[in-house]
């Protein structure tokens, strides 16, 4: 169930039967010489649209773009300022909870965001608002992460990996046959020794010059993607069907 679909009349009647809502965000960024830009928005999205329908849960219009400025230094990158990003989240979550929405879930594709987003709930509470706000990011489910390490051993990594780039060549298969599939250097560097965070775009690019964080994306597999979707979809339903139970004060 598609919030963009529905008339105002429509959603009306859903909020006498339910108070949830499911909101995919992501960014527009860089994923290496082997993954799309808008992997982390394509990821959110279709997992989202999948749990929304299997539960038939309302799914609000997909934020593709997010916290990217350190991989502002790779060309089509698109990044909003964490400030402006926050702001953004406490707007998006007081227009719904006016509605009567009470259960506002972000389901995310991009661990730049996450900050942002939990400083938002923060600004929220601190406005005086009750409800219930969370944020799911698929990538972080230990669920998701245990099929990781069987399918890609330690070689996941955390940028550019071969699980969002399977992910995104099961999602969007036909956009891929023009893209780089073999393995052009040696394994990832595991050790993270020297290394910080948060990064300007110059360090970013001195530090991972190909835009991978130690991952090895030759190894994504449509196959792969589907059993990962697969996953993440059932474990989110998981927390969502728990969330559902919860009462608002
Ligand atoms: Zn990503």
């Amino acid at each position: 169930m598609l919030l963009e679909n529905l008339t105002f009349e429509e959603v009306e009647n859903y909020l006498k039967e339910k108070d949830i809502i499911l909101i995919p965000i992501g960014s527009t960024e860089q994923h290496s010489s082997y993954g799309l830009i808008g992997t982390d928005f394509i990821t959110a999205q279709e997992i989202t649209k999948e749990v929304g329908k299997r539960l038939n849960i309302l799914v609000a219009p997909t934020l593709p773009y997010g916290m990217s400025q350190h991989h502002m230094a790779f060309a089509g990158t698109i990044t909003v300022s964490p400030l402006v990003y926050t702001q953004l989240i406490r707007d998006i979550i007081l227009s719904l909870l006016s509605h009567g929405f009470k259960k506002i879930i972000f389901i995310n594709g991009h661990g730049g965001n996450i900050n942002s987003v939990r400083t938002a709930f923060e600004q929220v509470k601190y406005e005086g608002k009750n409800g219930f706000l969370e944020i799911i990011s698929w990538f972080l489910l230990p669920e998701v992460q245990d099929l990781e390490r069987e399918l890609f051993k330690d070689e996941n990594g955390y940028h550019a990996t071969p699980s969002e780039v399977s992910l995104t060549q099961y999602l969007r298969s036909k956009v891929f046959s023009d893209k780089k599939k073999e393995k052009d250097r040696d394994n990832i560097n595991v050790n993270m020794d020297g290394e910080y965070f948060p990064l300007t775009k110059e360090e970013f690019r001195a530090f991972y010059p190909d835009g991978r964080i130690h991952s090895s994306p030759w190894l994504a597999r449509v196959e792969f993607g589907r059993k990962i979707f697969e996953k993440a979809v059932e474990s989110i339903i998981k927390r969502i069907q728990a969330y559902e139970k919860i009462e608002i004060k």
